[in-house]
């Protein structure tokens, strides 16, 4: 049998990258996932036997309730949405790093608080929030506004590890290095010398190459399935040997 057969999963922002290739990974060990994005057609790519999915915009907090009443108790909650704003304290504008707040933390507070009671209801679950190496973990440079919000996701599913731990909840959040998505890809082409950059990127981790989404979505598995069963609270690093 597969390691979530029986388990409902729940993903934000599965129109690609890590939380699409995620949805596709939970499918394949048997959950039921229902796979959202703000992208409603890219993410309907996905939609299969085992996969339905819906747009969602996590920053729309009414659409966001609607949601959580329409799916009702989830075992796994995959809070993925996220995005990475560029630049040091100095060239960061008031408006970015509130946006990156709205996206990276607020959306975390507005989605878990809707899912959750129901999951009490139903005796628990994994809730997993993508954090980053970037975050309290190191500090990179260009990544001000960006680290300064995972930090606070790590703080957040420690709060949520912390309260919930005797109604059968655990939390955790998931913490990469670099991984090749369209989003890197897009990141990268900014720069006024691509393959410099790339070549700056696959530097840091001394593996000598990125990660694939494929394999952080191993690691959300395994936050997911029942085998973790004995971890909450902690901020689970993957990072082909940043840290080194
Ligand atoms: P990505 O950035 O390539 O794709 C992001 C997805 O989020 C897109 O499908 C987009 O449509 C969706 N999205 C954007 N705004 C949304 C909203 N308001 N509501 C719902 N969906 C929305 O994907 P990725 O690079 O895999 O990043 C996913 C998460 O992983 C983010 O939280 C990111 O910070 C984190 N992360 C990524 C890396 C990396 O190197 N790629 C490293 C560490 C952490």
């Amino acid at each position: 049998a597969g390691r979530l057969e029986g388990k409902t999963c729940f993903v934000t922002a599965a129109a690609q990258g890590i939380g699409r290739a995620t949805a596709l990974r939970f499918a394949e060990e048997g959950a039921r996932v229902v796979a959202t994005d703000i992208n409603e057609a890219k993410v309907a790519e996905i939609a299969g036997a085992r996969i339905e999915t819906r747009g969602l915009d996590v920053l729309d907090t009414g659409a966001v309730a609607a949601m959580a009443t329409e799916v009702g108790a989830v075992d796994v909650l995959f809070n993925c949405a996220g995005y990475v704003h560029h630049g040091a304290l100095h060239d960061t504008p008031l408006e970015s790093w509130d946006f990156s707040f709205e996206l990276n933390c607020r959306s975390l507070f507005v989605v878990t608080k809707a899912f959750l009671p129901a999951m009490l209801d139903n005796g628990g679950g994994s809730i997993i929030n993508m954090a980053s190496v970037v975050s309290s973990e190191m500090g990179v440079v260009n990544r001000c506004a960006y680290g300064a919000t995972k930090g606070a996701v790590i703080g957040f599913t420690k709060s949520v590890a912390a309260d919930y731990i005797g109604q059968g909840i655990r939390c955790n959040a998931i913490c990469p290095a670099t991984v090749q998505t369209p989003s890197l890809d897009e990141r990268i082409n900014a720069f006024d010398d691509p393959e410099q950059a790339r070549r700056d990127f696959i530097a840091r981790q001394k593996m000598g190459r990125l990660a694939t989404a494929e394999e952080i979505a191993d690691l959300a598995l395994y936050l997911a399935a029942d085998e973790s069963r004995y971890i909450t609270g902690q901020p689970m690093i993957i990072d082909g040997g940043m840290h080194l």
